[in-house]
């Protein structure tokens, strides 16, 4: 034993074992559940409570729902049913209602009760017969003359096997009682007053025990406000350390800049792509590097936006590369930005695997010597031997959300270059500001004029037959159209299998009078292209596909589209699925065949066919799956929230982006010393997460 009293730091370290109630072996458990410390146990949140404070008489019970009786022992009876096997019944009447209480298999509860005496009682009734019956209900005797409490709200932790319930509260009660005071304040006093916090040392106990209700959800505000503040903390520091710190070529978009990539445009920019333009023209201007966002519904036209960032790049000497997240569209990229730069000198070049040897070692060498300007490619430009000679711009066109920190691999000695990510679909809101929370946002919401509607059809099976002569009088009249299978099984072989499979029953049934196209994931990217090329021609009239033309691929003559097992895909696929045919001057139609199983997914596919607008499509999607998926997974590496829930809290997630985007502000490096805090705060919990230099 040491004779110097610990610190408070010390003591919130304290392993567990040491805790009241807690042995090696309790201790162990507690460990299975992540709690190591005094501190984790204090913090280990509640995920429900018990509501025992919804008081009912009898005749207002409902089944199934925890509600709380208070009344009298009418009789009791204890039955032996076997071997150590019991049922107590206690008979309890409550005003002019009667209540079963039963308890199996523990005699000893007997003992507790006598005729006449008040109990209060909570549980959830089931009807049985004519009376309402709760097995195992809790119980809180009553004196006399005792007034029944109001009742709690318990907490309800997560448990492993061998710890109860009972016994989490108690450890959690101890720990409360006895260290709560050497929880230091996270704010000063005044910054909690002007953001109505509760002070720490109240908040906790009342989240882990609160009195009612209304004090839980003050409680909860402090912890999700702060929760959420460390995290936009943790953001902003980012944004200025990928700003501020370094240094990227200065690229002004001059007047005659301007001019010369216009004339390249075929088309009149629209406003919101003329606006998208100007900020992204602005942040080039600046030595710092651009960190934007550029989010638009699908086929709003982002792919001329970058075109246009990239030609600033090129038009002062430097190299820009962009990168998709397959061949197919790096391909389609390529072949876009060949059409409209026919007329110029710039170098162009598509970097993607399978090239042969000699061709890639010579495209990378003049990469590497800088005889190239602009590079199309997959993620593969950014690996192993690749160096640019004077990279200016990388372009990052993300089929699914990369989050944060996977989009810092792109470095360079010296000058770093600027930044341009688009996103295939919308994102909510939310997730805009948090895992592209480090990201200047700019958004294209109306789509080129003399856009076609897309008309979308849940087709019911009897009308699979009208469906295809639909479909067929639409190809005679020269259009073209996709069949969409699901992707079930995670093989290629399957995939080609069934896609086969599906492919022989069209051209031998409903499409047998039309050419048809295959292209799934096994093929070479030669016969890729080679597939691609014919429909983009008209040779192919149908393509038949797995998701594999998901995102991006752009054929204005293509107007029809059959989903087949639309309950396979999710919503964001299904919307870009159906972005591919709403390109051209015909309408589009999009008829979906599914079998949903689930509640959601019925929601899902009705929401689909309800609007074809992507921002409203990205809100419904992210409340039908919850925000769960999106934090904690490997995908992102951004550890999980403990009690913010984005999609209820977005109130606390406003507040806590412009508190910290303010704080950041006047102190960038959060090096001030009362910061100190909450700088170490935000490097223990996003330090690795977003590789965060440790600045200040
Ligand atoms: P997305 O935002 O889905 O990537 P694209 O950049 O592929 O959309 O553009 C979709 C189609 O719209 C392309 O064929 C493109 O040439 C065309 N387009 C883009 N902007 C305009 C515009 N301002 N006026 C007319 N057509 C446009
Ligand atoms: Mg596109």
């Amino acid at each position: 034993m040491s004779d110097r009293p610990k610190s408070p730091a010390e003591i919130l370290a304290t392993p567990v074992q040491f805790l009241r109630g807690v042995g090696p072996a309790r201790a162990e458990l507690l460990q299975r559940l992540g709690l190591h410390t005094l501190s984790d146990v204090l913090f280990n949140f509640p995920r429900d409570y018990e509501d025992l404070t919804d008081r009912r008489e009898i005749a207002d019970l409902e089944e199934g729902k925890l509600q709380t009786v208070v009344g009298v022992v009418e009789e009791f009876e204890l039955r032996n049913t076997g071997p150590g096997r019991s049922v107590l019944g206690v008979l309890v009447r409550s005003g002019s209602g009667w209540l079963r209480a039963v308890w199996f298999n523990q005699p000893y509860m007997a003992e507790r009760f006598y005729r006449g005496q008040r109990l209060m009682l909570s549980g959830k009734p089931k009807r049985e017969g004519l009376m309402w019956e709760m097995a195992h209900p809790r119980l809180a005797l009553l004196a006399d003359d005792e007034e029944a409490p109001r009742g709690e709200l318990l907490p309800v932790y997560a448990l492993t096997e061998g710890l109860a319930q009972w016994h989490m509260r108690r450890i959690v009660r101890d720990a409360l009682e006895a260290h709560v005071d050497l929880l230091d304040e996270v704010f000063p006093a005044e910054y909690l007053d002007a953001h109505r916090l509760l002070p720490i040392r109240q908040a906790l106990p009342e989240i882990h025990f609160p009195k009612d209700h209304e004090s839980l959800a003050r409680a909860r505000r402090r912890f999700v406000y702060q929760e959420l503040f460390i995290l936009q903390l943790a953001l902003a520091v980012k944004r200025h350390q990928q700003v501020a710190l370094r240094r990227a070529p200065v690229l002004e978009t001059t007047a005659k800049i301007d001019a010369r990539i216009r004339r390249l445009i075929p088309f009149t920019l629209t406003a919101s792509q003329e606006r998208a333009v100007a900020e992204i023209a602005a942040d080039l201007a600046r030595p710092t590097p651009m960190n934007r966002l550029l989010q638009a519904d699908v086929g709003m036209g982002k792919t001329i936006v970058a075109v246009y960032a990239m030609l600033v790049a090129v038009a002062h000497g430097y190299q820009v590369a962009m990168m998709a997240p397959t061949e197919i569209l790096a391909r389609q990229h390529f072949q876009t930005i060949e059409r409209l730069l026919r007329a110029s000198q710039v170098r162009r070049a598509l970097l993607v695997g399978g090239l042969p040897a000699k061709e890639r070692a010579d495209l990378v060498r003049r990469i590497a010597s800088g005889e190239v300007d602009l590079v199309v490619g997959t993620q593969a430009i950014i690996q192993e031997d690749v160096e640019f000679a004077r990279l200016g711009l990388v372009v990052i066109d993300e089929q699914h959300r990369f989050g944060v920190r996977q989009r810092a691999s792109l470095k360079q000695a010296g000058l770093d270059p600027h930044y341009l990510v688009m996103t295939a679909t919308p994102i909510p809101r939310t997730v805009t500001m948090t895992l592209f929370g480090d990201l200047d946002v700019s958004t294209l919401r109306d789509a080129p004029p003399g856009r076609q509607k897309v008309y979308t059809y849940l087709v019911p099976e009897p009308k699979r037959e009208a469906w295809w002569e639909f479909f067929g009088k639409k190809l005679r009249e020269g259009r073209q159209g996709f069949v969409v299978t699901p992707l079930v099984e995670d093989s290629e072989q399957l995939e080609a299998a069934s896609l086969e499979a599906a492919y022989e029953a069209l051209a031998n049934g409903p499409l047998e009078a039309f050419r048809l196209g295959l292209i799934h994931g096994r093929m070479t990217s030669a016969e890729k292209d080679a597939t691609m090329a014919a429909f983009r021609s008209g040779e192919i009239q149908v393509l038949v596909s797995t998701s594999v033309i998901e995102v991006g691929v752009d054929v204005p003559n293509a107007t029809l589209m059959t989903i087949e097992g639309g309950e396979w895909f999710g919503l964001a696929q299904l919307h870009q699925l159906r972005g591919r045919i709403s390109r051209g001057k015909f309408p589009g139609y999009c008829g979906v065949f599914a079998d949903p199983q689930t509640d959601e997914a019925k929601q899902r596919l009705d929401a689909f066919a309800s609007t074809t607008d992507g921002f409203q499509l990205a809100e419904i999607d992210f409340a039908l799956r919850g925000p769960g998926e999106l934090f904690g997974t490997r995908q992102h590496g951004m550890p999980p929230m403990r009690i913010a829930d984005l999609l209820r809290d977005t109130a606390e997630l406003d507040e806590a982006r412009r508190d910290a985007a303010e704080l950041v502000a006047s102190d960038p490096g959060l090096a001030r010393p009362e910061h100190a805090r909450l700088r170490r705060m935000v490097i223990a919990r996003y330090g690795r997460a977003l590789d965060l230099a440790d600045v200040g």
